[in-house]
């Protein structure tokens, strides 16, 4: 049956995929996205697939904005029956320059050089608010149309760093756990008027984000890159094509009896301890 897809941060790597795999199945898709151009390049692209899909400006952290994109919504496809809620990330702010602090780097006044002591509680606030009320928001404005009715569900995008915080990203890390946290949490309040909620956590995509940590300019691997691959016992980084197969089960009725599941995608990084 046709559904209603909204996808916010849909005009990035991961959700504009998810974005073009759920039209494929004959789903309306609403591309949400701050950039309103890079929505609209996304929808266009799926139309021109043959697939149905709007491009919408919203910012999940302004709840008018999230009101109006509804309005758009609502008028192009009718009620919402799945919300993927995919905008999120890290930035520079809420981020150390070393794994480990030692006593020496408390000297290093190198320009941009940051310790735990230097992190920027305005930083770290960007980074929660983006991943965590940048899902709450929209939940609060999408989930109302899915009250009662049949087949609804919500899809949060959490990370693997949300089972163990990775070194050096201490706000994304603890952002993302509150975002695995609040989809247990709402699986269980939203269970009584029928929509399940459940998150994926994936581990390494390489992105335009995280391209130039990962790899040099000729395409080889970084130190952290290695370090990476190296702790990946399927050896490789994901593409976002391996997150459409767990999309399209738990958005659908395959999965009718799952909620409040994070479920890894991350080639066996979070199962496997290194050794
Ligand atoms: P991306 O940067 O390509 O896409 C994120 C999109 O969100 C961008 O198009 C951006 O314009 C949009 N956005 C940013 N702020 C917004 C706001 N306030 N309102 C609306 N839209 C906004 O990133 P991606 O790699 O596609 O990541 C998608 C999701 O997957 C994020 O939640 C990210 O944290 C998560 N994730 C990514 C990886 C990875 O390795 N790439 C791993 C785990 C989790």
């Amino acid at each position: 049956m046709s559904k209603t897809i909204v996808l916010t941060g849909a005009g990035g790597v991961i959700c504009s995929t998810l974005a073009s795999a759920l039209a494929k199945q004959g789903h309306k898709v609403a591309v949400l996205d701050l950039r309103k151009d890079a929505a609209d390049k996304v929808a266009e692209s799926i139309k021109k697939e043959g697939g149905k899909a709007i491009g919408v400006a919203a910012n999940v952290l302004e709840k008018e904005s999230l009101i109006q994109a509804k309005k758009e919504v609502n008028d192009a496809f009718g009620k919402c029956d799945i919300l993927v809620n995919g905008a999120g990330g890290n930035h520079p702010l809420g981020t150390t320059s070393n794994p480990y602090l030692v006593a020496e780097d408390l000297m290093n006044k190198d320009e941009g050089f940051k310790t735990f002591f230097d992190l920027d509680a305005n930083g770290i606030q960007f980074v929660f608010n983006l991943n965590f009320i940048g899902t709450l928001l929209p939940t609060q404005v999408f989930a109302m149309d899915m009250v009662g009715r049949e087949g609804c569900s919500v899809l949060n995008i959490s990370s693997m760093n949300a089972f163990t915080p990775l070194t050096k990203i201490p706000a994304y890390s603890g952002a993302k756990a509150a975002v695995s946290n609040f989809t247990q949490w709402l699986a269980v309040h939203f269970s009584k008027v029928g929509i399940r909620v459940n998150a994926l956590a994936p581990g390494f995509f390489l992105t335009d984000q995280n391209r130039t940590l990962l790899t040099k300019e000729d395409g080889s691997l970084t130190p952290r890159g290695n370090q990476i691959i190296d702790q990946t016992p399927m050896g490789r980084f994901g593409e976002p094509e391996d997150l459409v197969g767990t999309t399209l089960w738990l958005c659908g009725e395959g999965a009718s009896f799952v909620t409040g599941v994070v479920i890894p995608i991350d080639g066996g990084f979070a199962a496997y301890s290194g050794v």
